[in-house]
């Protein structure tokens, strides 16, 4: 697994504990994570302070990795020309792969932001920072809407 240095890791929770699924009745008590369900215990972490809701430490880890290798593929497609140019480029596709490893257990699907597709196994795509209301949500974008959207990245 990806090394992550101390600030990298402050900053990665923050991001988890900012996005979640909207809570059952049960993790807005506390009583369930809010990402699988289940039942909590003392070891599942708090959101913040004045957040109720929960997350177990498997989902924990499972988000953790999703946002850590989506950041490592978003870091190196912005600096890569051959990215940039959407040419075919092996450590994209390798960090990609990566990436999909860690989704399923991160309860979160691969589908492009703009048209709400899965994205294609073997259809190139990009790793993109969606501008939301109050932050910006890790995403992706699928080769048909990034030739539409140049303007997307
Ligand atoms: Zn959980
Ligand atoms: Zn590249
Ligand atoms: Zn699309």
């Amino acid at each position: 697994m990806t090394v992550v240095p101390p600030a990298e890791l402050y900053r990665l929770h923050q991001l988890i504990t900012w996005e979640y699924p909207p809570p059952t009745s049960a993790a807005l008590e506390g009583l369930a994570c809010t990402w699988c369900g289940t039942a909590t215990d003392e070891s599942a972490l708090g959101m913040s302070p004045l957040d109720p809701c929960r997350i177990c430490l498997t989902c924990y880890a499972g988000q953790l990795a999703w946002l850590a290798t989506w950041y490592d593929w978003h870091s190196h497609v912005l600096g890569c020309a051959h990215c940039q140019h959407g040419r075919t480029c092996h450590v994209s596709r390798g960090r990609r792969t990566l990436h999909e490893l860690t989704v399923e257990a991160a309860h979160r699907e691969l589908i492009c932001f703009s048209c709400h597709q899965p994205l294609g196994d073997t259809e190139p795509a990009l790793p993109v920072l969606w501008m939301g209301d109050s932050r910006d949500y890790p995403g992706y974008v699928d080769a048909p809407c990034l030739t539409k959207e140049p303007a997307a990245r």
